[in-house]
């Protein structure tokens, strides 16, 4: 890839005591020239950044905070999760998500499923359970049981994102696109990574990760990609870090890119900032592109991406938020 990594100065403002710390991402992607409706966007960030926020504020846990800032990302269409997911090969919607509390490795995973309306609740809900990654229609009957909203495919249907596989099919069947497309997001939507993602600090010093996604547009159905991978597309843990993913997936298992990051900075004494972009560059190396949003036991912050931009926001407390998508 041409692009460098967005280098953060967030990354020199080491603190001395835990203050909450909230950071998130609405995925990475190559830029639509012509696009120029970069507001709703921001304001689904900000909008997943107050969630997330009013808990940490009020003493809560990092992990209550992640699910609820990644919940208020599924709720909103214009991202590839929830509400918004992308369609399969076969035009439905297979989901993934996952949770980790850095404060106890407890981590709770879900796979393929089509009908939770919040992936993430139902990831914290498996955590709470014996076990760690369910999928398909086990995961469902689990939802269930628990009592987790369910929607119908009518709810994950957007006229958009059903265009976008058609084109792709189109384009990748080799005939050549007849529409004269306009783009209508910052990001190219049909050549995005669009996962959501959070990764929080807590005011106790606690860190933890929430991911969520709809995977690949056109993906096989029974594709899983990293996002519910503990290690891969999400780790978190109260010696390092908390980070979650986003890009493509087969690249980030096969680089581990969540454990990666931790053990740089456990074993190695990386920094935050370092640790991320090293193993960044792995999944460039192997040909992968996307980004991580990560955050230290500090509060230190690491954003990088390897792809044109990336959909991220972040607040501390006595902050104001902040909302990016490209590397200005
Ligand atoms: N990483 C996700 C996956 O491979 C895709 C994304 O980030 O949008 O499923």
């Amino acid at each position: 890839m041409g692009y460098s990594f967005y280098p953060t100065d967030l990354e020199e403002m080491r603190l001395t005591s835990p203050r909450y710390t909230l950071a998130v991402h609405g995925g990475a992607g190559t830029m639509a020239r012509g696009a120029t409706d970069e507001a709703p966007y921001h304001a689904g960030l900000r909008a997943a950044l107050a969630a997330g926020e009013t808990i940490l504020a009020q003493g809560g846990s990092a992990l209550d905070a992640v699910v609820a800032a990644v919940t208020a990302l599924e709720d909103e269409p214009l991202f590839n999760a929830g509400r918004g997911s992308v369609y399969t090969s076969t035009a439905e919607h297979e989901m993934d998500a996952a949770v980790m509390d850095g404060s106890t490795l407890a981590a709770g995973a879900v796979a393929t499923v089509r009908t939770p309306r919040n992936p993430v609740q139902l990831a914290r809900a498996v955590m709470d359970s014996r076990f760690v990654l369910l999928s398909g229609d086990g995961a469902e009957a689990f939802a269930r049981e628990h009592g987790l909203e369910a929607m119908p495919p009518a709810y994950f249907h957007t006229a958009h994102r059903l265009e976008q596989l058609q084109r792709l099919q189109a384009q990748e069947g080799g005939q050549r696109m007849q529409m004269d497309h306009a783009p209508t997001a910052p990001l190219d939507e049909t050549r995005k990574f669009g996962t959501v993602g959070a990764v929080a600090l807590d005011s106790t010093g606690h860190l933890a990760s929430a991911v969520s996604t709809g995977g690949m547009t056109n993906k096989h159905p029974g594709r899983i990609g990293d996002s519910p991978l503990v290690g891969a597309g999400i780790y978190a843990n109260d010696q390092s870090c908390a980070v979650c993913a986003t890009g493509s997936g087969e690249y980030f298992i096969r680089a581990c890119v969540g454990h990666d990051i931790h053990a740089r900075m456990a074993y190695a004494g990386a920094t935050l900032s370092e640790a991320s972009q090293a193993a960044l560059a792995q999944v460039g190396q192997l040909g992968g592109e996307g980004g991580v949003v990560a955050v230290d036991r500090q509060g230190n912050i690491a954003l990088p991406f390897i792809s044109a931009g990336m959909y991220r926001g972040w607040v501390r407390a006595g902050e104001a938020a902040q909302t990016r998508i490209f590397e200005d």
